[in-house]
């Protein structure tokens, strides 16, 4: 429901004429990728490549550009290339898209987790990177700390960079972001931290994926940056399963993909060759258990080989729930995509957005003045998120095309005191003086908000209130994590465990969500792997 409730808002965000202003700013759209995508059906049913990736999504695209330096690559994307769909290249059109129903063919996958909460994958090339929101913002310490890789950090910091200087834009702030920021330091979010890509406690000013004229730069155009002559990128390929050799220990050896017409093709790698999948967090464990690699039990039960036993896999799912309020504004104001945020002490994140609100009114209605027919009303939206999600679930297959998840938001109690700790931040917010400006009044002159949905609890020390509040209200922030995580499916190295040539490299290995925002990181490790990949193999 409140998953329904902020697609509305979107829509209509966009459908208005947004005004995003840009005071830095990169080129054109730059497609020239195209010439190396190419739709599956048009493939030789047999081929060989030093690597194969699976899924050109957000991490995909940075790591067969790397790759590609120095060896063949094939990237096979079951969606098509974004040009198919002009509204996901434009901070207007996406809402177009964003409301469509989900024709299996579209870049919006919809599915239900068994929580009963809407959810939205990328079906696209670009993956997730060409339908988001475009907010642009790194990781926090604790993620590097805790995820059990060895960072050699003057690489991130380079890979973030290659990543930057083709797909991000320094926004100029709308002014209901201005008016955000300086609620968020009037309520004591501090310090104010500018604008800055990387992450901190305080009010900031992050990134962009959309430019001045709000066209969107995803993680497709980080295939220009590739080699031409090594990469083939394969549009509409589904990969159905990763073949398997025993001849020198378990190893993958290559891959069977489908294209659009249902006509399956084969392709193998080379003798030092790899496969990765990049197919995103429920994309990557759905592959491994549709091959054979996952929970025995699980696998048998579904008349499925096994070909490694690895319980880990599909489990401790995560989506960071979205908990907040929104708020009828007692005036117009132009709508605008997140460009601020809030950061607490606890990785606990607000942003918000505002958006207009058109109500039709039945045209015939009598009462009312000739050729009154629809009324707008802006509305602040106020989002939070915390990080670190303690709550996990599982991804399993029920022998249909997409795998069944449920996150269990909200089920530890850590989870529910972090939920409480950031609505009663939002509270704060609305309590400023600068919000009095958007207060509304009765007869009598009391003043109050005018909530859309639930309004905030009145009594934020009422722990239990505003826990039942955190629960009744819960929807998704779209940063769902896990399912192949370090440690207990691939190595420090993204290996899959007990299997060679395979490696994950996407949100699933990820114990805890990058940041405010995933996509930047996930962006990062694309390039980040790529180039330890190519040091491995080239010494
Ligand atoms: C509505 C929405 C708004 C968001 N807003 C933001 C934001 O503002 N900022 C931010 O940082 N993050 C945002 N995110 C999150 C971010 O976009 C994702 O976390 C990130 O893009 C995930 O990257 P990935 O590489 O793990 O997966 P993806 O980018 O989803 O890539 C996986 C790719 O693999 C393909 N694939 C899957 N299975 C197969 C198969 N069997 N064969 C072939 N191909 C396959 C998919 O089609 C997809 O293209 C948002 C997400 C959503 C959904």
């Amino acid at each position: 429901m409140a998953a329904s409730l902020l697609l509305l808002l979107l829509f209509f965000t966009f459908q208005c004429q947004i005004r995003v202003l840009f005071s830095q700013t990169i080129p054109n759209q730059d497609d020239s990728y195209m010439k190396f995508v190419q739709k599956a059906n048009t493939l030789p049913t047999r081929e060989e490549y030093d690597y194969i990736i699976i899924g050109g999504g957000t991490a995909g695209c940075p790591l067969a550009a790397t790759l590609s330096s120095n060896f063949s690559v094939l990237v096979l994307e079951r969606g098509s290339d974004p040009n198919a769909f002009p509204s996901v290249l434009s901070q207007q059109g996406l809402a177009n898209t964003l409301t469509d129903n989900d024709d299996g063919l579209n870049p919006f996958q919809r599915f239900v987790s068994e929580d009963g909460v809407e959810n939205i994958r990328g079906r696209v090339l670009g993956g997730g990177s060409m339908i988001n929101v475009g907010f642009y913002s790194r990781a926090q310490p604790e993620f590097f700390k805790s995820s059990g890789i060895q960072w050699d950090m003057t690489a991130v910091e380079k890979a973030y960079q290659w990543i930057e200087e083709t797909v991000v834009s320094r926004p100029e702030l709308s002014p209901w972001q201005s008016a955000f920021r300086e609620v968020l330091l009037e309520a004591g979010v501090g310090p104010d931290n500018g604008y800055d890509l990387k992450h901190g406690v305080g009010t900031r000013t992050g990134g962009s994926i959309f430019d001045s004229r709000g066209r969107r730069h995803g993680a497709v155009e980080l295939l220009n940056k590739a080699d031409p002559r090594n990469l083939r990128v394969a549009t509409q390929a589904t990969v159905k399963r990763i073949i398997f050799s025993q001849s020198n220990g378990l190893s993958a050896s290559g891959v069977l993909y489908s294209d659009f017409k249902g006509k399956l093709h084969k392709a193998t790698i080379s003798k030092n060759g790899e496969i990765i999948l990049t197919a995103g967090a429920i994309g990557s464990p759905h592959l491994l258990l549709q091959s054979g690699v996952g929970p025995k039990s699980h696998l048998s039960s579904l008349k499925l080989p096994v070909v490694l036993h690895n319980r880990h896999v599909g489990q401790s799912m995560a989506d960071n729930p979205r908990f907040g309020a929104a708020i009828v504004l007692p005036f117009l104001t132009p709508p605008t995509s997140v460009q601020v945020v809030g950061t607490l002490k606890r990785n606990i994140h607000i942003e918000s957005l505002s958006s207009i609100l058109p109500f039709s009114i039945f045209p015939p209605f009598g009462l009312l003045p000739p050729r009154s027919t629809a009324v707008n009303l802006s509305l602040a939206v106020f989002a939070g998120k915390f990080s670190t999600v303690s709550s996990v679930g599982s991804l399993r297959l029920d022998g249909r095309k997409n795998p069944i998840v449920r996150f269990n938001y909200l089920s530890h109690p850590d989870d529910v005191e972090r939920c409480v700790e950031g609505v009663r931040k939002v509270g704060d917010l609305v309590n400023t003086k600068s919000m009095e400006r958007i207060k509304t009044g009765d007869l009598e002159g009391k003043k109050g908000f005018k909530f859309l949905g639930s309004p905030l609890p009145e009594n934020m020390s009422d722990y239990k209130l505003v826990g039942d509040f955190c629960r009744k209200t819960v929807t998704t922030f779209w940063h769902y994590h896990g399912g192949c995580l370090v440690g207990k499916v691939v190595d420090d190295n993204y290996r899959v465990i007990g299997i060679k040539k395979l490696r994950v490299v996407d949100g699933s290995t990820f114990s805890l969500s990058p940041g405010t925002n995933p996509m930047a990181t996930v962006m990062m490790l694309g390039r980040y792997v790529g180039l330890k990949m190519l040091q491995q193999r080239l010494g």
